[in-house]
């Protein structure tokens, strides 16, 4: 994840970098609007935490320019506390979120990560296949009205089979998704697991939602909620 922060105020602009750096999280910094709009507008960043009093440009007329111009990018405002009008302008210009200074980096770290996934498309937080649902936050799944409890690779074994209904995916690429390093590609891993997943996500016999497709793959089965 890449990130630009316009900030001037130099103290807060360096936190920033430094606690979004800890996080994995590259930033490039601008310390005026002018510099923040032209980095903005040259620049594919995944997102924008853009303050709002800013020499040069200010915060909500690089958010204004942004979005004439059709740049989709997420920005997240920094405001201050008295800042309510900036603020309410700024999300109605197509701002994404605003934080309120002074703010925790985990915070500023945790709407970035939702702003970016919400902008890849991945804002969904429940999958649903007829009646098994999971939640991709709580990591809870339920078939009809019954809790399953399943393990961390199981879960993402059967997030990986639901975010693709109706598509096959081969033994390879369910090892490289789910277990993330090669494998013997003769390792049963993969069918030991389904086998285990299957068992569990139909708690009282109820229909299979995963096909097997023989020496290839599997498929999650598609069926409208
Ligand atoms: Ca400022």
């Amino acid at each position: 994840m890449k990130i630009l922060v316009v900030e001037d105020e130099k103290k807060i602009a360096s936190f920033v970098k430094k606690g979004l750096a800890e996080a994995g999280i590259t930033a490039d910094v601008a310390h005026n609007g002018d510099d923040g709009y032209r980095l903005a507008a040259m620049q594919p960043y995944d997102a924008l935490v853009l303050d709002i009093m800013l020499p040069g440009r200010d915060g909500l007329s690089i958010l204004r320019g942004l979005r004439e111009k059709k740049n989709p990018v997420p920005v997240i405002l920094l405001t201050a506390r008295s800042e309510l009008r900036e603020r309410l302008e700024g999300l109605n210009l197509g701002a994404d979120d605003y934080i309120t200074k002074p703010f925790f980096i985990e915070e500023l770290v945790a709407r970035l990560q939702a702003v970016a996934r919400r902008a890849r498309g991945e804002g969904l937080t429940i999958i649903q296949i007829g009646d098994l649902t999971i939640n991709l936050v709580t990591r809870e799944v339920k078939r009809g009205a019954t809790k399953v409890e399943l393990t961390a690779r199981e879960f993402s074994l059967l997030e990986y089979l639901m975010r693709a209904p109706g598509r096959v995916l081969t033994r390879t690429q369910i090892l490289e998704h789910v277990w993330g390093y090669d494998f013997d590609p003769q390792t049963n891993l993969v069918d030991v697991n389904i086998q285990r997943l299957r068992k569990k996500i139909c708690p009282n016999g109820e229909e299979d939602l995963i096909e097997t497709l023989r020496g290839v793959g599997y498929r999650c089965r598609k069926i409208e909620p």
